[in-house]
């Protein structure tokens, strides 16, 4: 899970919960344009996009050439595991440590 700003921006959501996968265990196959930027580490975040809807389908990271990023919700898996490392606390929204006991009205769907 990450915190940082870039993440809150390029999501547009608080925070990012993310998956790294081992490049050499990956076959990457399709189309996608990509954007570079620098992370707040120093190192370049390269992001590939979905070239018809501009998803984020993955992300590569020059400071770890070895694994490959992607976004948890990709998997539409809402069974999939939580998150186990969180990193750049220090820009982290202070009610996203409570999300679950925040006072909200709460919905399982959209109502129509
Ligand atoms: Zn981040």
């Amino acid at each position: 899970m990450c915190h940082c700003i870039a993440c809150q921006q390029r999501t547009g959501a608080p925070f990012s919960a993310n998956s790294r996968f081992a490049r050499e265990k990956l076959e990457i196959q399709g189309d996608s344009r990509t954007w570079e930027r620098k992370a707040d580490t120093g190192n370049g975040v390269i992001h590939h996009f979905c070239p018809d809807c501009g998803t984020t389908v993955f992300w590569e990271l020059t400071g770890f050439p070895d694994v490959v990023a992607v976004a948890n919700g990709l998997f539409a898996d809402p069974t999939y595991p939580a998150p186990t490392v969180c990193v750049w606390e220090e820009s982290k929204h202070s009610w996203t440590d409570d999300i679950a006991n925040q006072p909200m009205e709460r919905w399982a769907k959209m109502p129509e």
